[in-house]
């Protein structure tokens, strides 16, 4: 039986990858990667590697959890080492715990590598402090898959009323919904966010606006792409140091 590592690769930037995750990649018998992980990423894998695809896009899974679980742990009865790479940390939004739990259970051994989130570089790259003295003191990632419409929603919206910077992950299909909540908990429609597409990477886009015009402003914006709500995104105005579309 192997080891399976747990691997975040980072939000696209090949650069944001970790040594710990480079070394484990060098030496995995078998990489079992997500689409939102940089496929060249793969190319620092020894020879003889074997690589399973199992794609997911914005959430949605094409191969579904279970099967994924099982494909991990399958392999893992197969190889010694077992790289499971996932885009960004594996547990922000990666169902890496489930995954650890399904290894758990069988008796698997594990370790998590944690990889830089695109839920703090997105906005880094594009000129945004998810906090900021005297602006924000906190931040909060949030799904977005989850519609701010559902019964008994399990996000606190009311919570949401201060300046405190909220990253909303896979909610770029919900963004008409979701900046129409923010307006009813009480900011005002003046409120700035921003849609950051591609973080990271050479084809990074970020578009600024306001919770009035945001929606509009981002119809054809491509994913993965993540949203910022708060003052912190004024700051991009003086430190957007990596532009759009380097
Ligand atoms: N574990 C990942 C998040 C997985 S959920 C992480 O830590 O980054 C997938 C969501 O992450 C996407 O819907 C998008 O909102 C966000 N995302 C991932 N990579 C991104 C990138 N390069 N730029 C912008 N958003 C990204």
């Amino acid at each position: 039986m192997g080891k399976v590592y747990l691997t975040g690769a980072g939000p696209g930037d090949i650069e944001l990858l970790t040594l710990k995750a480079l070394r484990v990649i060098k030496e995995a018998d078998v990489i079992i990667y997500d689409r939102l992980a940089n496929p060249d990423i793969l190319e620092e894998a020894k020879n003889g590697c074997e690589f399973v695809y199992v794609g997911k896009e914005d959430g949605r899974h094409i191969v579904p959890q279970d099967d994924i679980n099982e494909v991990i742990y399958q392999n893992a009865l197969k190889h010694e080492n077992i790289v499971r790479l996932k885009g960004g940390d594996p547990f922000v939004f990666g169902r890496g715990g489930e995954e650890a739990l399904y290894l758990y259970e069988r008796g698997i051994k594990f370790e998590v590598i944690p990889g830089i989130t695109s839920a703090i570089s997105a906005p880094a790259y594009a000129g945004i402090p998810v906090t900021h003295r005297g602006v924000s003191v906190s931040f909060r990632v949030v799904t977005g898959h989850e519609s701010p419409n559902k019964k008994e929603s399990q996000i606190p919206w009311e919570t949401f009323k201060t300046d405190d910077t909220i990253v909303f992950l896979m909610g770029l299909h919900n963004l008409p919904k979701i900046s129409k909540k923010l307006v009813e908990i009480g900011k005002p429609l003046s409120y700035p966010c921003a849609v950051i597409s591609r973080g990271t990477t050479v084809h990074q886009s970020v578009v600024v606006g306001t919770l009035e015009d945001i929606v509009e402003k981002t119809k054809d914006v491509p994913t993965p792409a993540l949203i910022v709500v708060g003052k912190v995104v004024e700051l991009r105005e003086q430190l957007n140091w990596f532009g759009d579309n380097v």
